[in-house]
Formats: structure tokens, sequence, C-alpha cells
């Protein structure tokens, strides 16, 4: 096999690693295993496996084969508007799990999926991210052998993962059947080499992922944000537009999106993450988020007949809700089009406070505020690649991309001076 430097020469830096935030990925030191990757990488962990020389033909960084991908998993590829921005589905479902596991991120549908696959005896393993010892959020991905071990693995370790570091433990083993847990840029390498794993079995169970981080920026995000960041206990992003963090003792602290101090953060966010275009999780056979759901619910898409084949599984031990769909996004994000051209200084308190109650007020909820953030991330991303990466822009931006941000052409033509396409 050629060397991966002469596969993929526009994405492999020469000397230092990857960029920003991979020198300190979860607990581990800078050290050698991320020599010679591409300067995008995620740390999905597939590099750490001896898969590591067939990377160039996995790696979502260095060739994005959505199209191809979804073509193989999901029989077709994306057709409507929605799907161009939530993936190929056949159904949608705002449900969670009755009773709800209080230890999950929220209803806890996701770890009891991977538990019931275990119990029927449909796998022989489930990869799942679990805490390092010692940690409340620190990822250690994990081969859960029983219900039990999946169940413990609930709740979100959210920084960086390299949950597929496990593939080699599995192919030494008697495992022929596994549930894979995790987030796109995982999915996407997993899917990729899928065939060649001589698995009988792979059920891929997605959960939705944006704007990750290294732990130890992790652990200052919420030393920025937070009264009391050592007693933190689980954190989300929320659609009422305003960070939730649990406290120890029970208590709820939010804090406004529009009161993050990002100038403060700096440049916390790897810029694989920043050039990443699968929020939604789209390769999975099952994602299960909870953006497009009211509060308090998860959001399920179900993409192909593996996929119907998990929710029925899961189905007896859900409720179910009405997706719904409120407000319209359009002018909120051709706006943010216009401030990601020209960043403006953070408002005075008072004027965030007022920003805030109107966001709440009357910013989209249901799917459509899930379109919007979708979309946000996407322009986000498409400018971060072409200031950044402009050479890559060709093979890591996915078709879909443009045709879901078609609607904002003359707003980007108006911001960047140039075409979205
Ligand atoms: C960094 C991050 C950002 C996210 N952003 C969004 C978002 O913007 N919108 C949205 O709808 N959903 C998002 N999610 C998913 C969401 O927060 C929940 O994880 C999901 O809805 C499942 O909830 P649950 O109660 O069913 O999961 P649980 O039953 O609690 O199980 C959580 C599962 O997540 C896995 N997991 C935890 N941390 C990681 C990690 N770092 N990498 C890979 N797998 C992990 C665990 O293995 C576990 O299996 C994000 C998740 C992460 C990790
Ligand atoms: S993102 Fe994954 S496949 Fe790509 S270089 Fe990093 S570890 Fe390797
Ligand atoms: S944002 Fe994208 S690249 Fe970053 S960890 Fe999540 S899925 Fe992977």
């Amino acid at each position: 096999m050629q060397s991966l430097e002469l596969q993929i020469p526009d994405n492999t830096i020469e000397s230092d690693g990857p960029t920003k935030g991979l020198q300190t990925i979860t607990l581990l030191s800078q050290d050698e295993r991320l020599k010679g990757r591409p300067k995008l990488c995620s740390d999905c962990g597939f590099c750490d496996t001896s898969l590591r020389p067939a990377m160039a033909q996995s790696c979502v960084f260095v060739e994005n084969k959505t199209e191809a991908l979804e073509q193989q998993f999901h029989g077709r590829v994306r057709e409507t508007a929605d799907e161009m921005l939530f993936g190929v589905y056949r159904e949608m479902y705002a449900a969670r799990m009755h009773p709800p596991n209080k230890h999950a991120q929220w209803s806890g549908a996701t770890t009891k999926l991977g538990a019931l696959l275990l119990e029927h005896q449909l796998v022989d393993a489930v990869i799942t991210t679990r805490a390092a010892l010692g940690t409340r959020f620190a990822p250690e991905p994990f081969l859960a052998r029983t219900p039990d071990e999946v169940i413990a693995s609930a709740g979100n370790k959210p920084c960086l993962s390299p949950g597929l570091n496990l593939l080699d433990e599995i192919q030494n083993s008697n495992i022929r059947r596994i549930a894979f847990i995790g987030v796109g840029c995982q999915v996407h390498a997993l899917r990729a080499i899928q065939d060649q794993l001589g698995l009988e079995q792979i059920y891929v169970i997605g959960i939705p992922c944006s704007d990750n981080v290294a732990y130890p920026d992790l652990q200052r995000f919420l030393t920025l944000i937070s009264r009391s960041p050592e007693t933190v206990v689980h954190y989300e992003f929320m659609q009422d537009f305003s960070v939730h963090l649990r406290h120890e003792d029970g208590r709820i602290e939010k804090v406004n999106f529009i009161d993050i101090p990002m100038a403060e953060l700096g440049d916390v966010f790897p810029s694989a993450c920043l050039s990443c275009f699968d929020y939604p999780n789209t390769l999975a056979d099952i994602t299960i988020g909870y953006m497009g759901a009211e509060f308090g619910w998860q959001w399920i898409l179900v993409r192909n007949e593996t996929g119907q084949a998990l929710l029925n599984l899961l189905r007896p031990l859900l409720e179910f809700s009405e997706l719904t769909t409120r407000g319209d996004r359009h002018a909120a994000v051709a706006s943010y089009i216009t401030r990601l051209a020209q960043p403006s200084q953070r408002p005075p308190a008072l004027i965030r406070r007022l920003i805030a109650f109107l966001m709440r007020r009357r910013g989209p909820r249901g799917l459509e505020f899930a379109r919007s953030v979708i979309e946000m991330k996407l322009l986000r991303n498409v400018q971060h690649v072409r200031d950044r990466f402009a050479r890559l822009e060709q093979r890591i931006v996915p078709y879909h991309v443009y045709q879901a941000l078609a609607p904002y052409q003359n707003a980007y033509w108006d911001a960047f001076d140039r075409d979205l396409r």
C-alpha cells in the first residue's frame, strides 16, 4: 500500500500533528499517536488501530463519502429539503424512555437500546463511552459485554473520544456482532471500512454532535461559564437558547448562549469539528438526539431497515409525543451570515438579556429550531474550510451542504462577495 502521506498531500501536516485541541485529547499527554495524521483529525480512534493504513479511504477529513455511503447503507441519497439538513430518514419521532434513566443525558434511550441488543443476544458486545476513572466527563471508549455495563455508560462525556480504537480488540476476539454508539466522524470511518471488518452484524446507533472539544478545553469552558464548575454533573445546550448546568445538589444553573464569553474562551474548537458537516449523524441506522423535539423529549430518526428493527426493539419502553415546528428561521439565519462575515462586539449585559428574552419568545421551536442550528453550523463550517483549508473544500464538504444552503445564496453573496456554491 502507498504511504498515507502520498495519498493525502493537501491534508497532511509535515511535522507537528493535527491542529488545535488534539495535543491534549482526553487524559492523554501529547505523544506519538498523533504523528502523521491529517491536519484535520477528530481523534475518532481509527488511526490507533491496525486499520490505520486504510485511513485515507475512511477518514471523513480526507474524503467525505457521505453520498456513496448513504446509497450503500440507506439505499438512496437525500431527497427533500429537510433531508438535506437531517439526512435520509424513513420516520422521525419525539419520544422518551418511560420511566427515564435519571443518570442518562436525556431519557437514556441510547444506552437502553444498546443494553436491549445484548439482552436479546442480538450482539456480542457494544462499543460505548464511559467516564475515565476519577472523572465525570473525560471519555473512555469501552467494550460493554453486559446490559448493565452499557447502562452504566449513560450520559455525555462531551469531549473528543477515540471510540473506534476498540476495533482491534474486537477483531482479535470471538466477537462477531456488535453495536456501535458514537458520533458522526466515527460513524463515517466505520461505515467506510465496515465491509472489510469481517463481522456478521454491525448496528450503528448515532448521537448528534457538534462543537466538540478536547477534555482540558471542556474544563476551561465550565470554569468560564459556571459559578461552581467542580460540582457540575450534567450540562446541555437547550432549545431555550441557554446552557443548563445541573449541579451535585440538583440545582440547575442557566447561562444564555449569548452570555457565553466566546472571546475569553478563544480558539476552543478543534479545526476538525469546525470542518464537520454531519451534526445529525446521518450514516447511523438510527439517530437519537433531542434538538428537533420539544424540551424534555428526545428526537429519534430512523434511517433504514436496520434502524426500523432497532426502534421496534425499544418501542415498548418508549412514550411518544408530537413533533412540532414553529417560527421561521430564515431571517435569523440570513443575519447570522452577516455576523459571520463581520463579527461584532458582544453587546452590553442589558442588551444581551433583552436579546435572550426575544430569542426565547420569538425564536424558532421544535423542528424549526433544529433546522436553524444545523444551517448555522453548516454555514460557519463552510466558511472555516474556505478560510483555513480552501484546497480541501471539494473533498470534505459533502454534496448536500450546498443544496441545503441554497436559500441563503443572496445573503451569502452580499456578506462575502462570492458564490456559496
Ligand atoms: C459532544 C456532544 C454534543 C452533542 N450535541 C448535541 C446536539 O447539539 N443536539 C442533539 O440533539 N444531541 C446532541 N448530542 C447528543 C445528546 O446530548 C445525547 O447524547 C443523546 O440525545 C442521547 O441521549 P440519551 O439519554 O439517549 O443517551 P444516554 O443513554 O445517556 O447515552 C449516551 C451515550 O452517548 C455516548 N457518548 C457519551 N459521550 C460520548 C462521546 N464523547 N463520544 C461518543 N459517544 C459518547 C455514550 O457511550 C452513551 O452510549 C451531543 C452529544 C455529544 C457527546
Ligand atoms: S479523524 Fe479518525 S480516521 Fe481521520 S485521521 Fe483522525 S483518527 Fe484517523
Ligand atoms: S463535531 Fe463532528 S468532527 Fe467533531 S467530534 Fe463531533 S462528529 Fe466528530
